[in-house]
């Protein structure tokens, strides 16, 4: 390792990072496991996880934005956070690493397995991107080009996560891994359903940990609000196979492909015939 910065601004930070391509490090729970107690090779590190701007919660213009170096403990204990989201981030790892984890740094870990962008997807979220020059905005769903590749360019650092406040959504949220702490999802599955006078309006459904992205469909949220209510069984087939297609999961360490498969098609049918109605 050739040396850490401490910035003490956003703008130094940004700065740093234009000139001399530094290793960005937060809260470190992925960071370490990959680079080791000797760091990485190269450049030096950027320690952002005590950045004032990227650690405010506050509410505009019908969104809230997340700083992107809050922690996971943080976000859980903030009155401002939808339930929603505070659902898959109390399933991350444990206490004592929720109490150092950024959601910035979940995000941009870029692991297909990663705990927070599918519901993050599923609400339509965008992130804030910004580099010494310019600011960007993107969904979160294009966020991860592929495993290991989150969409940052060089210079760029994830600043903020804005979460649309409205709807409403009844949500559930499902993780599947070995245990209940301290284990990475081997599939995740996220449902929204807004509801007026009992009738459901509007439909989300992402799954992570299945795809090297996000699994979400328009085309199949579109058809489950057109197909009437309640769905037949014919008609849950049909969606269903229309999400198997997009499902493409693989044999690792943690699950094997046909486990991936076969349990988040069982709960997509299970939400289609039961939760999304209770
Ligand atoms: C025991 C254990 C259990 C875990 N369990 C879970 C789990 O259940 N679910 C889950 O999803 N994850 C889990 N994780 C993974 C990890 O804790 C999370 O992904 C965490 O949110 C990462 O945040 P961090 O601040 O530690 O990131 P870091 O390790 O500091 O950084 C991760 C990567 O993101 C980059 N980065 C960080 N912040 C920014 C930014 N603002 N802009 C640009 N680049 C940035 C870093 O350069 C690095 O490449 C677990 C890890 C451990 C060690």
């Amino acid at each position: 390792m050739t040396g850490c910065c401490r910035p003490e601004t956003l703008e130094d930070a940004l700065s740093i990072l234009s000139r001399q391509g530094a290793q960005v490090l937060a809260g470190g729970t992925d960071w370490m496991v990959k680079h080791g107690q000797q760091g990485p090779h190269g450049g030096p590190v950027l320690y952002i996880a005590e950045l004032a701007e990227l650690r405010q919660i506050a509410v505009h213009g019908g969104e809230i934005h997340i700083g992107a170096a809050c922690t996971l403990t943080e976000l859980l204990e903030s009155p401002l956070v939808p339930d929603c989201l505070k659902q898959p981030l109390a399933q991350m790892a444990s206490p004592a690493i929720r109490n150092i984890a950024t959601i910035g740094g979940n995000l941009c870990n870029a692991s297909p397995a990663a705990d927070a962008l599918p519901m993050l997807s599923a609400m339509d979220a965008m992130l804030s991107l910004r580099s010494h020059k310019a600011e960007e905005r993107l969904p979160a769903e294009d966020f991860l080009l592929a495993p290991g590749k989150p969409r940052l360019a060089q210079g760029q650092l994830l600043v903020e996560i804005h979460v649309p406040l409205s709807p409403k959504w009844d949500c559930v949220y499902r993780k599947v891994g070995l245990r209940r702490a301290n284990s990475l999802s081997k599939v995740s599955f996220c449902a929204l359903s807004d509801k007026k006078a009992g009738y459901v309006q509007d439909v989300r459904i992402a799954f992570g940990a299945v795809a090297p992205r996000v699994v979400r469909s328009r085309e199949a949220e579109k058809r489950i609000l057109s197909s009437g209510h309640p769905l037949t069984d014919d008609q849950i087939q049909a969606i269903a196979a229309e999400y198997g297609k997009l499902l493409k999961p693989i044999d690792d360490a943690r699950s094997s492909r046909a486990y991936r498969r076969e349990v988040s098609l069982r709960l997509l049918k299970w939400y289609l015939r039961e939760g999304m109605n209770a």
